[in-house]
């Protein structure tokens, strides 16, 4: 069984691109019987807010992403990190590093103008134990440093991309505690790994050199390294890192956007090749089932927002609807008509209902035109009501000769609609324009031989008859 762990920093929001990682992570769990757990990268003091740590809770209990175990912080694991660079110290695999910001900077500079990558140049690995015990000794800032292996390629078998290996001189010394005594993301990541039992890291390929400086640290604290997989990042179809257009969201704006969470799941997992889309599943755990963590691919995955917005419209069509009519039943507030309405028809009501909306936020604008008693009209739509009397004449005429208790079938909507265009001689948008808003009062909503099959017949000769009066 895996233990794998979701280890965001909370600086900002979970967007899809790091929600993919957290969801594989749960499924593989889930899948294989394992653990799934959750750590709270807040050593960045500056950046980490609480704000930003409830959002992502929030984000994640809404996917259903729950943590087998409860929450870690790193901010209230400091010690373990210290004793883990004391060990380092004590064996001479890591020493104290007194460069300044400047000097830092400056070497960043040169390397740059050499065309070189941007590594530590090694200048207080040289230092003397003289130098070195003077400046401890008078207290000099200093952060600490991972002293490097000498040979320091480093080769692993990745569980999605096969053999990896990291050539020497892809970085150097590394910071393992920075200067006001708060760990690196590196060394934190390993102690804690380790110590909460991990035994597989899966994230994104952009962390593919840090995997082999963490190899190397385990390596040194004589811990067991975990498996790690790598997977492709989230794309758009060229290629190009995602932008707003092409779905660069976080978590709290699907929300707004009333996406599925479920759909959000399997969309993010079956862009990894691991689940399928054709089916729609009832559970997480229906999904963790029918995950196949070997189609892990490795290529980038293609982020589409239609197809997300698809896939979630048909979750939302097929959710239970015992569930979402209790969903509105507590949605709506005392006093909404809906709450008049019989079981029996509420289910009904919104049986059909969903089959015209994407998600909850749009079937309940269509609400209204059920449940309020009353069409208020502007002043404009009642000039062109006043101008279109032919037209509601010809639609009053036409539902008199159906069954007043029932509503429509579609077909029979659309053959009263060109009746209509016969007998009042208009078509296009001056005859669905007034029919529409005697009916809704509103210029928008469902395509209109939806509306008129949605409606009870009665209704719409009720509301015809009220303008026509
Ligand atoms: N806090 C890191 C990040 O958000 C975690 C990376 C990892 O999984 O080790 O990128």
């Amino acid at each position: 069984p895996w233990i794998t762990r979701f280890a965001p920093s909370p600086t900002g929001a979970l967007h899809l691109g790091n929600v993919r990682t957290a969801i594989l992570n749960h499924l593989l769990a889930k899948q294989s019987g394992g653990k799934f757990l959750l750590r709270l990268e807040d050593t960045d003091q500056e950046r980490s807010t609480f704000a930003a740590e409830a959002a992502i809770l929030w984000s994640m209990s809404w996917l259903g992403l729950v943590p087998d175990e409860p929450v870690r912080h790193q901010s209230l694991r400091l010690d373990l990190y210290r004793r883990a660079v004391d060990r380092l110290m004590a064996e001479g695999r890591a020493y104290p590093c007194f460069c300044t910001d400047a000097e830092l900077e400056q070497d960043r500079k040169d390397a740059a103008a050499k065309n070189l990558p941007p590594r530590y140049s090694g200048r207080c690995a040289r230092m003397s134990a003289d130098e070195r015990a003077e400046k401890l000794n008078r207290g000099d800032a200093h952060a600490i440093r991972f002293r490097l292996p000498e040979k320091t390629e480093v080769g692993f078998t990745d569980l999605i991309k096969g053999q990896v290996s990291i050539p020497a001189g892809a970085f150097g010394d590394f910071v393992l505690l920075r200067s006001n005594g708060w760990p690196s993301y590196n060394l934190a990541v390993v102690v804690d790994d380790a110590d909460m039992g991990v035994n597989l890291v899966l994230r994104g390929e952009d962390h593919l050199t840090n995997t082999a400086r963490q190899i190397l640290l385990y390596d040194a604290l004589r811990l067991t390294a975990p498996s790690f997989a790598h997977h492709g990042l989230l794309m758009d179809a060229d290629g190009k890192k995602l932008s707003k257009r092409s779905g660069a969201l976080s978590i709290p704006e699907c929300m707004e956007m009333g996406l599925e969470p479920l759909a959000v799941v399997q969309y993010l997992a079956s862009l990894s090749g691991a689940l399928p889309t054709k089916n729609i599943f009832a559970s997480r755990d229906e999904m963790a089932r029918a995950f196949n963590p070997f189609a892990l691919g490795r290529g980038n995955a293609v982020m589409s927002l239609d197809e997300l917005n698809a896939l979630s419209a048909r979750v939302f069509r097929a959710a239970d609807l015992a569930d979402q009519v209790r969903e509105l039943d507590e949605f709506l507030p005392a006093g909404n008509a809906w709450h008049d309405i019989d079981p029996q028809t509420r289910r009904h009501l919104l049986a059909s209902l969903r089959e015209n909306a994407a998600n909850m936020q749009e079937l309940r604008a269509l609400l209204p035109l059920f449940t309020e008693k009353e069409t208020r009209f502007t002043p404009s739509a009642l000039t062109e009501l006043a101008a279109s009397l032919p037209v509601l004449d010809a639609l009053d005429h036409a539902m008199s000769e159906h069954n007043p208790d029932a509503s429509l079938q579609k077909d029979d909507a659309s053959a009263v609609l060109r009746r209509i265009s016969q007998e009042a001689g208009v078509k296009g948008r001056q005859l669905y324009h007034p029919i529409r808003l005697a009916l809704t009062g509103s210029d928008s909503g469902p395509e209109l031989a939806t509306l008129l099959s949605l409606l009870p017949a009665a209704l719409i000769r009720e509301r015809t008859q009220t303008v026509l009066n």
